[in-house]
Formats: structure tokens, C-alpha cells, sequence
């Protein structure tokens, strides 16, 4: 039988014992853990009865499992005996709590007793559980809706934080300024004490004007790190999830030993080869609109396109794609699109594209926005690229309060702390 689970902390060393509860979910006879989602962080609910102290944030996860034998009460039973195992107080109802372990979905079952409602009564309320929930199944089903539009519709739904690092000398805004292991390092350590979910690294700039680079060099500066980012990853929990920024195949197929848990092609499928790697391997595609990589000035969109038109262009580019990959029996859940900011769009039309942002929600796919520094911002921002963070983050919240389930972003940090004072503040 396949479950989804719901885990919460906002009491004490939140990781660890969101590690812990992990860990005794595992040693649950018969069951075992097929996929986790991504770890949020989000305010605890207030009401007339909290106390200040209660406040704290929650971290929230879920995680997809199987089990044999196990009716929905005794798993229930079982999940209340590791809440108290790890420290849960027994307590008034809003108090904070070590661990909360609820029962969210079951397949194919419905309970509805005394002490067990499943599907949970929550479920579609709650912005921790349903972002969870299209991290482990982007078309889960619950009771006729699906978790992507679930997540969405929503007053405040949760992103997916993917923050950038780049091993070039050249990127258009942060070039060279991971250089070396130790900064690299540094990097991983901070943003995995932040929350960042995904780390996307690339070694190639797209920027306008960037020369384009063989798969070899590619290759010489990504694999070192990776080699680090891997020791890091066994040795820390919490580490940013491994996303692949590259448009190469040879590259993509030399990387895949380091597990990637997306790919980030920018050249939109340039190379259809790519396909057959994806195909075999477990990894989420990031399918890009551009029109042309490295991005140039001269092939934009004509000036005097309308939005309407942009759109349409964008999604019959989409569509084709999406034929190919359909061909290739690639599940779409699989798939996340990315209109390409800045990529052969005029700075109007990637204003315009941002602000239209949920016409690219009516297909069943995971959406992503890459805004973060881009050129676009000239008219309202600095010259100097890493001088338009405030802005960027400004762009955040508003894709993240539209829905946009994926944002890649610089500093990462930047973004998800001010996206929390902003989830307490409404
Ligand atoms: P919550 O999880 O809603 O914040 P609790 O964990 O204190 O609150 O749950 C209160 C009670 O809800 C539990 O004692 C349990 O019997 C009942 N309950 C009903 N349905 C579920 C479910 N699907 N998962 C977990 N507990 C549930
Ligand atoms: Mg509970």
C-alpha cells in the first residue's frame, strides 16, 4: 500500500529530529520510504491561544512510502509511539510540538473514524502539506484535485528554492567568484543551514556575449566539484540537492554517477540525445524557452509583439517539445518549464512575462522562474548585476505568491528569509 506522511517539527533542533523521525519511519517492519520531499520552512499557525513562545517556525516535509500488513489505525498507532519516543509533550492543542506525524493520504482509502481521517482534513489547506506533496507526486489525485494545482490555489503557496552556483570566470554576474574548493564549501555549508533546496551548478555562461565552451572544459571545472559536493553531501544532512546546469550531452552523460536530482538544460532541448540520458536515468528535466544560447541581443522576440502573441509563440514552442519528449515515453511529472526570462524576450517582454506568469500554469507541469539579476531590470535597478538583489527578491515574492513552483535564484538566503517575514506577515 502506498502512503504519504506528513512530518513536522517547531520545537528543539528541528533537522535533527526531523532526521530522527525519518529514520524510525524506516524501521517500521515492511514499510519502506520510497521518495522525500523537500524540507520547508513555514510560520506555525497563531490564534488567541498561542503563546509568544510558541510562535516558532515549523519545518515541514513528507515522504512517500510503502507498506505491507499495516491497516491505516495500527500505522497511525505506530506513528503517535514515535512522536512520544521523540519527546513530543503531551500538551494543549496549539502548544509547539518536537514532532508531528500525521497520516495524509493513503491510495485507494478513505477512513473516517473517531481518531482517523484520511484523506487528512487538512490536506488541501494547508500550504506545508500540499507543497510536500507535488515535491513526491505533481498529479497526485485527492479527492479530484491535483497536488501542482492544489499547492497553487492557494493564498500563499510554497516555492521550491533553487540557488545558483556557477563555476565560471565569466558569468554575468557572480563570474569568478567561486573560486575554489573552500568557497564552494563555505557555499554548501551556509546554504544548507538555510533551506536552500537545490544547488545548480553550471560552468558554462549564458549571459549575453559569452563564449560558448567545449564539453571537455565544461567538464574539467564541473567534475572536481561535484566530487566535493558528493563527500559533502554523505557526511551532512540537509545538503541542497544536486541540479545540473548544462546543455551538453557528453557533459550531462559524464555527470549522471553524481545523481543529479534535475537537469537544467537552458538550450531547451537543443540536443534531442538528451532525451535518452533522461530517459534512463531518475532525474526531473528543466525544459527552457530561448531563442537562441548563449542569449543574444539581436534574436529577441520583435519589439512590437504583444504579450498575447509572446505567450502563444512561447507555448507552441512548448507544445512541440513536449511532443518529443511524449514521443520518447517520458512521463510529463517529470518535466518543469521555464519561460526563459530574458532569453530572446525584449526587457518589456520579460517584464510583461513575469506579470503574466500564471498563463504558463494551465498545463500540468511544474513552472520555474530564473528573474534573479537579469539585464531586464536595467530601467528600474543597478547596472551592476549583483547590485539588483532587492529587486530580484521583490520578484520573488511575487512569483512565489502566483504559484511558480520552482525559483532559481543568487543568494539564495537573500530570497528564502525575506519570503518568511513575508509568509508571517499575511
Ligand atoms: P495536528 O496534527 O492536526 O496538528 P494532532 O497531531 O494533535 O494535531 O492530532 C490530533 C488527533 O488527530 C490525533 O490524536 C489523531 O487521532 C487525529 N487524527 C485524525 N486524522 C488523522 C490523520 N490523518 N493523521 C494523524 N492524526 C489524525
Ligand atoms: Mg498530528
Amino acid at each position: 500500500v502506498i502512503s504519504y506522511i506528513g512530518i513536522g517539527s517547531n520545537l528543539g533542533d528541528r533537522n535533527s529530529i526531523i532526521t530522527s523521525a525519518l529514520k524510525e519511519v524506516a524501521k517500521i517492519k515492511d514499510l519502506k520510504i520510497l521518495k522525500k520531499s523537500y524540507i520547508y520552512e513555514n510560520p506555525a499557525s497563531i490564534n488567541c491561544e498561542t503563546r509568544n513562545e510558541w510562535s516558532k517556525s515549523f519545518l515541514n516535509m513528507a515522504i512517500k512510502i510503502s507498506s505491507q500488513g499495516l491497516t491505516p489505525e495500527e500505522l497511525l498507532n505506530t506513528l503517535k509511539e514515535i512522536e512520544k519516543k521523540l519527546g513530543r509533550l503531551k500538551s494543549v492543542k496549539w502548544a509547539a510540538r518536537t514532532l508531528d506525524l500525521d497520516l495524509l493520504y493513503i491510495q485507494k482509502t478513505s477512513v473516517s473514524t473517531d481518531r482517523l481521517t484520511v484523506p487528512h482534513k487538512e490536506l488541501k489547506n494547508r500550504n506545508f502539506v500540499t507543497a510536500p506533496l507535488r515535491d513526491l507526486d505533481v498529479n497526485l489525485c485527492v479527492n479530484g484535485d491535483y497536488t501542482l494545482n492544489l499547492n497553487r490555489s492557494l493564498q500563499n503557496p510554497l516555492p521550491v528554492w533553487m540557488g545558483i552556483a556557477n563555476l565560471t570566470p565569466d558569468s554575468f554576474s557572480d563570474g569568478g567568484k567561486l573560486k575554489g574548493p573552500n568557497s564552494f564549501l563555505e557555499t554548501l555549508e551556509a546554504w544548507s543551514k538555510s533551506g536552500v533546496h537545490l544547488i545548480d551548478i553550471g560552468a558554462e555562461s549564458t549571459r549575453p556575449g559569452a563564449k560558448p565552451i567545449t564539453p571537455k572544459e565544461e567538464q574539467r571545472r564541473l567534475l572536481p566539484t561535484l566530487q566535493i559536493y558528493k563527500s559533502f553531501q554523505s557526511s551532512h544532512s540537509n545538503t541542497p540537492a544536486l541540479s545540473l546546469d548544462s546543455r551538453n550531452f557528453e557533459t550531462i552523460k559524464s555527470c549522471l554517477k553524481f545523481k543529479p536530482k534535475t537537469i537544467n538544460d537552458v538550450s531547451g532541448l537543443s540536443d534531442i540525445r538528451i532525451l535518452d540520458l533522461i530517459k534512463d536515468s531518475d532525474c526531473d528535466y528543466v525544459l527552457m524557452h530561448s531563442l537562441s544560447v548563449p542569449a543574444d541581443l539581436n534574436k529577441t522576440f520583435n519589439k512590437i509583439l504583444t504579450t498575447q502573441d509572446a505567450t502563444k509563440n512561447i507555448m507552441q514552442w512548448l507544445e512541440a517539445k513536449l511532443e518529443l519528449i511524449d514521443k520518447k515515453n517520458i512521463s510529463l511529472d517529470r518535466i518543469i518549464f521555464d519561460p526563459g526570462i530574458g532569453f530572446g524576450k525584449t526587457p518589456l517582454q520579460s517584464i510583461e512575462l513575469i506579470r503574466s506568469i500564471k498563463k504558463y500554469q494551465n498545463k500540468n507541469l511544474r513552472l520555474m522562474c530564473g528573474h534573479s539579476r537579469k539585464s531586464f531590470m536595467t530601467s528600474f535597478s543597478g547596472n551592476k548585476p549583483s547590485s539588483r538583489d532587492f529587486e530580484s527578491v521583490g520578484i520573488s515574492l511575487a512569483l512565489a505568491k502566483a504559484g511558480v513552483d520552482f525559483l532559481r535564484v543568487h543568494e539564495p538566503e537573500k530570497h528564502i528569509k525575506t519570503h518568511l517575514g513575508f509568509l508571517y506577515a499575511h
